[in-house]
Order: structure tokens, then sequence, then C-alpha cells
């Protein structure tokens, strides 16, 4: 049997630290302000918009909500941006995405201060992690090291394969990693032979956004699996971008979904709103 890496004892554990945190915080009069902006009512974008002001709730982080019509323009959404940039009372920005097609998401996410770019995506957040600067960091990759660490699993010198290169997983993911001294490949979708790349995983993190594609002629027996994906199957159940059943004898260690790597993400972002003060 593999070790099941638990993201939703993990996370509840990281929520209980901040909360902690915050509690201390505000004895020395810091309060901690996370700003949240939704544009239109897209039905998943409320779900991850309610649950990130559930956990500031929680953890005692106060959210300003701002619910925006579909319909508002691009110069309105960076004047309320740059409005909230200038306010010393707000902490963190963010702007859930994806936002209607009339808006331009890089240049809303160029327009969040980034020193209050709690989601990590500005150009100077990325740089920061790329050239081991501090700053923001993406919140799921954030929280895939630490779904690692605090299962003990170590990841320097290991060799890391990470599947998907985009900009708010893959190439943090491989960032982070190589941080630790990992020894990382990233792979996408001009990869030659995935397999042959992947079968030298000692830790191979997958984001490749197709349910259950990676199976066990993928894995190297023994590996640890790290599924990034998340999808709803026919069957209405949600499932990974890795066949869990069927690598799960393979494996040394893996995260189911749910309850793996999809609770630490809005853990990761109440850390970074945490982390503002300092940033
Ligand atoms: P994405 O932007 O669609 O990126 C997918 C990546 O996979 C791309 O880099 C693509 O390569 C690569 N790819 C596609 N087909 C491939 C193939 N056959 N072989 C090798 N590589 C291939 O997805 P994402 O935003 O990174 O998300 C990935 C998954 O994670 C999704 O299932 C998403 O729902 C999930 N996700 C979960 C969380 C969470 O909190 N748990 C957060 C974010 C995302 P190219 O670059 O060449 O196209």
């Amino acid at each position: 049997m593999p070790q099941i890496i638990d993201g939703k004892k993990i996370s509840a554990a990281i929520k209980e630290e901040l909360k902690v945190k915050v509690e201390e915080l505000k004895k020395q009069n810091i309060e901690i302000t996370l700003a949240v902006i939704q544009v239109g009512n897209d039905p998943a974008s409320c779900v991850y918009v309610r649950n990130k002001k559930k956990a500031c709730e929680f953890i005692g982080i106060k959210s300003l909500s701002y619910e925006l019509e579909e319909t508002t323009t691009e110069e309105e959404l960076i004047k309320l941006v740059e409005e909230l940039n200038e306010r010393d009372d707000v902490n963190g920005i963010l702007v859930q995405l994806p936002l209607p097609k009339h808006i331009d998401e890089d240049k809303i996410i160029m327009t969040i201060s980034p020193k209050k770019d709690v989601d990590g995506f500005h150009p100077m957040n990325v740089g920061a992690l790329n050239i081991g600067q501090p700053g923001f960091v993406s919140c799921t990759p954030a929280g895939v090291i630490q779904l690692l660490k605090r299962s003990n699993i170590d990841i320097e010198g290991k060799e890391c394969v990470v599947i998907g290169r985009s900009n708010i997983v893959g190439k943090p993911m491989g960032a982070l990693l190589l941080k630790e001294n990992g020894t990382v490949t990233i792979c996408h979708s001009r990869t030659k032979d995935l397999k042959e790349v992947t079968k030298r995983a000692d830790i191979l993190v997958v984001a490749i956004g197709k349910p259950r594609f990676i199976t066990k002629d993928y894995v190297k027996e023994g590996a640890v699996i790290i599924d990034v994906g998340m999808h709803r199957g026919e069957d209405n159940k949600l499932c990974g971008d890795v066949d869990y059943n069927d690598v799960a004898d393979h494996v040394s260690a893996i995260t189911p979904v749910p309850g793996g790597v999809g609770p630490m993400t809005i853990a990761m972002l109440m850390n970074n709103c945490v982390e503002s003060i300092n940033l």
C-alpha cells in the first residue's frame, strides 16, 4: 500500500498555524485584509470565491468583497485595482480568474501591485521566484512543496519530472523543485517519448489537464506521484490527471483526488496573505 498524502489534513494544519499567527498579529494591532474581486458570476468562480472568503474568516483575515457585473469594462476594473493598490489597509488583492473575454487578464495582473499580488502571478513575483528573491509564490505549486515536506519526502537530489508548463502550475512548480535542489525536467505536449522521461522520475508532478491520463506504464516503481489535475468525470465523481487505481500499487506515495493538492491551494493563498506583511 502506498503512503496516501493527505492534503485535507496538511492544509487543515497549515490553516490552524496561520490562525495562531494572525491572533498574535492582532495583539500587535496588525490586521490583514484581502480584497477579493469577482467579475460576472461564473458558477465555478463563485464556489472558489466563497471558499476563499470562508478560509479568511476561519483564519481571522478580513476580506473585502467586490462582486462586479459581467459588463464591467477593463478600465473600470483597472481603476478599482489601482485604488486598492493605494489603500494602506489592504494587504492583498485577488482577482478571480478567468475574467470575461473583453478584459485582458495579463493587463489586470500587471496592474496589481507586486506587494499585494497574493496569487503570485505578477511578472515581478515570477521573476523573484526564478532568481531566489523573496516574493509571492503561485499557490498550487507552493502547496505541492508543503505536501512533500510535511510528508517527509526529500526533494534534494531527486529526479523530479513535472508534466505541464502552465504559468500557474508547471513553470513555478519546476522553479520550486529546483530551489529545493531537485533535478528537474519539465514535459509538455511537444515532449518526445513522454513515458521514457516520466519513468525516470522519483517525484512525478502531473499537471497535464487530462483526466486519468497517467497510468502505471508512465511511472517508475516506488515513485512519488503528485496529481494536480481536477476533473469531474462522466459519473459526476472528481478525478485527477492520474489513473489512481492503476498506479496506486506501483508507487511509494500518492495524492488522492479529491483531498490531495486541491485543499492546499487555498491554504497557501492564506499563507501568502499572512506573509504579505513581511514583503
Ligand atoms: P494547462 O494550462 O491546460 O496546461 C496543461 C499542460 O499540459 C500544458 O503545458 C501542455 O503542454 C501539457 N500537455 C497537454 N497535453 C500533453 C501531452 N499529451 N503530453 C505532455 N504534456 C501535455 O493546465 P493547468 O492550468 O496547468 O492545470 C493542469 C491541471 O491541474 C488541470 O487539470 C487543472 O484543473 C488542475 N489545476 C488544479 C489546481 C488545484 O488547486 N488543485 C489548480 C490549478 C490547476 P503545452 O504547453 O505544450 O500545450
